[in-house]
């Protein structure tokens, strides 16, 4: 007698209502448990870095933070490319740049870029296992590192840029204090969960170091000239938004507040994400502007120009 083939058992409501098998809180392994206010929405842990890439075509709890960086990449590399062809000699803007001008943009365009893809990697990755997702959060630690540095360095160029000395010094502490914080993230020291609680702080220290030369401009130059030179309001406002978004990252709101209502979307990582997107795009108008107030002059003369600020300052002192 011929054996019949089996039979593929239908699947079960409960199956059909959540194919791709996503979990509740309490469904996870320990070390995945980070935030008690978000329910659903896990996607299980598959050990499978094809099925972390899957999971960027349905919607789970991870979603929002992996798009709001992965969609802001795009517009960060079609930057990069353009800033390559200008470095190249190709013009392609009514203001052709300096060779200085690029190699700033492009600090901070390399900065963006690695903060966005280093995000989206840990994000899409972090379901894979314990060890990935540990090696993924200080990457991703080591990108907002960069994004940090890339965005101090532009603004010290156009801040100093007659002040060579004064330049150099600055670029080479912040640069310094950068590769200390990334050489900490790839050491195992940073591994430690005690260590990790630094993190934030080490980061808040390091961002707000960068108000140190802005302070050291207004000095020389005045207010209003710092706001022409280096776009002052710009880069204070994106230090506003930075440190707004530590609310909402520090305490889990708006979810602590609405636990369960906030699985899917508006989250505080979400939140913290999107302003991290907001406050790097109001530094780049920033800086679109202090590139257009210093090609408004020639090299030659905005350093005497300058000169005659610093006497006007010392004058009024
Ligand atoms: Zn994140």
């Amino acid at each position: 007698m011929k054996n019949s083939p089996p039979q593929k058992k239908a699947p079960s409501p409960a199956e059909l209502s959540n194919p791709y098998g996503l979990l509740c809180y309490d469904q996870l392994p320990e070390w995945r448990k980070d935030n008690p206010y978000i329910y659903t929405q896990y996607r299980p842990i598959s050990h499978s870095y094809k099925a972390c890439l899957k999971s960027l075509f349905y919607l789970h709890n991870q979603t929002g933070n992996i798009y709001s960086h992965l969609l802001f990449f795009f517009p960060v590399l079609a930057l990069i490319i353009h800033n390559s062809l200008a470095l190249a000699g190709v013009r392609t803007l009514s203001i052709q740049p300096r060779s200085d001008d690029v190699l700033a943009f492009s600090a901070f365009f390399a900065g963006a870029a690695m903060c966005m893809s280093f995000s989206t990697a840990y994000h899409t990755f972090m379901s894979h296992s314990e060890y990935v997702a540990s090696r993924g959060k200080l990457l991703d630690f080591a990108g907002i590192t960069c994004l940090i540095w890339g965005s101090m360095m532009p603004t010290l160029y156009y801040a100093f840029n007659c002040e060579t000395d004064v330049m150099k010094k600055y670029m080479v502490t912040f640069s310094t204090f950068g590769v200390m914080a990334l050489l900490y993230f790839l050491s195992p020291l940073a591994s430690n969960p005690t260590a990790q609680k630094m993190v934030i702080p080490l980061f808040v220290i390091f961002a707000a170091s960068g108000i140190l030369p802005l302070a050291h401009g207004v000095q020389l130059y005045g207010w209003d000239r710092m706001d022409e030179l280096v776009g002052l309001k710009y880069v204070l406002l994106h230090g506003a938004i930075y440190a707004a978004s530590l609310g909402p990252f520090l305490t889990k709101f708006p979810e602590c507040w609405l636990p369960g209502k906030c699985d899917m979307w508006f989250s505080s990582h979400q939140i913290f994400h999107v302003a991290i997107v907001l406050a790097a795009s109001v530094h780049f108008l920033g800086l679109i502007k202090a590139f257009q107030f210093q090609h408004a002059h020639t090299q030659m003369l905005i350093c005497p120009l300058l000169n005659t600020w610093k006497g006007d300052v010392l004058h009024v002192l």
